[in-house]
């Protein structure tokens, strides 16, 4: 089958055989996107050789073995599904204690030893697969996997309706978080660099401010999802002491981070990664959140290079690849 394969820096298309792995469901790619991670893995922040991808939408092709009716009985072949990345053991002290994203032994689709879905055909364990309601469609679906990311931060802090809540970053991922967080009533701000990304905001009603009208030492809570050192710098000065910081990308290299101040202003840190599955499908089918909006353009998987170029654009949003 045809893939877009990541080693040494490179991507290319190649033709690579159809996977197969025991125990876990074969599933056809109908479509996938392209996210900020594999922009970075293509430049080598973090080492893969493999298979790329893990945003995606597909449909069952084999189920082997057949589920036990209590895992997911409903799952049949033919059936559209979206999946979590994170593969876990079930056997480590974090499988056993309910954390299962942060297995110990965790394989991860298109990031660690586990080839993803800029393919035909990608395989994961039944556990990891949700079924998407039939009024969802694909290119809605595809979103799954970085709307529950941005849900992370509720299922971690509580956000009450009067707090201040200060998003830095309106880019693929910071466009989902804002139509999460305005969900919740609270009073938000975000910053937002470009223009595209302003009027996607001011469309839903979501409030702008520019760097230079932040506040210091205002915000109730602040989420950075710029994942650059301005970023985190804006942050830290924006949130009040007691306040809360949310860290929602990742940093290239070390951070140099003055730790004094937050230890004195006793600020709360709190790291996010991914997030569940079900309220992101149910916010999609109830039409509360609407990813569609940053779809820039679409490529076949035969055009997956095309589709990298286009992604790695300034100010792109979200570029999917169909199969
Ligand atoms: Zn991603
Ligand atoms: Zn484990």
């Amino acid at each position: 089958m045809k893939a877009l394969w990541l080693e040494n820096n490179k991507i290319e298309l190649r033709d690579v055989p159809q996977p197969r792995k025991s125990g876990e469901v074969l599933v056809k790619v109908r479509k996938a996107g392209i996210c900020s991670t594999d922009l970075e893995l293509v430049k080598g922040y973090y080492p893969y050789t493999g298979v790329l991808g893990h945003e995606f939408v597909g449909e069952v092709v084999s189920l082997t073995p057949s589920p036990s009716p209590e895992r997911r009985g409903e799952l049949k072949v033919g059936d559209r599904i979206v999946g979590e990345i994170n593969a876990a053991c079930n056997q480590c002290e974090q499988c056993l204690n309910g954390r299962p994203t942060h297995c110990e032994n965790r394989t991860v689709l298109g990031i660690i030893n586990r080839d993803g879905t800029f393919a035909e055909y990608t395989t994961l364990p039944l556990a990891n697969l949700h079924h998407v309601p039939a009024s969802v469609p694909d290119e809605m679906a595809v979103f799954t996997e970085p709307l529950a990311a941005a849900l992370e931060i509720q299922e971690q802090i509580n956000i009450k309706p009067n707090d201040r809540v200060l998003l830095i970053g309106a880019g693929r991922l910071g466009q989902l978080i804002a139509q999460t967080l305005a969900l919740t009533g609270c009073d938000l701000r975000v910053v937002a660099r470009h223009a595209r990304q302003q009027e996607l905001l001011k469309r839903r009603g979501i409030r702008i401010v520019s760097e230079e009208e932040v506040q210091p030492w205002r915000w109730d809570i602040v989420v950075e999802a710029t994942g650059s050192a301005s970023g985190f710098s804006l942050a830290r000065q924006a949130v009040r002491p007691r306040g809360t910081l949310v860290l929602k990308s990742t940093y290239k290299g070390e951070m140099n981070v003055n730790f004094s101040s937050i230890v004195v202003d006793e600020v709360n840190i709190i790291g996010s990664r991914c997030g569940p599955f079900e309220p992101a499908l149910r916010l999609m089918e109830s039409k509360q959140v609407d990813p569609t909006v940053l779809i820039d353009d679409e490529f076949s998987l035969g055009d997956a290079l095309k589709a990298f170029g286009r992604a790695a654009e300034l100010g792109a949003l979200k570029v999917l690849i169909q199969r």
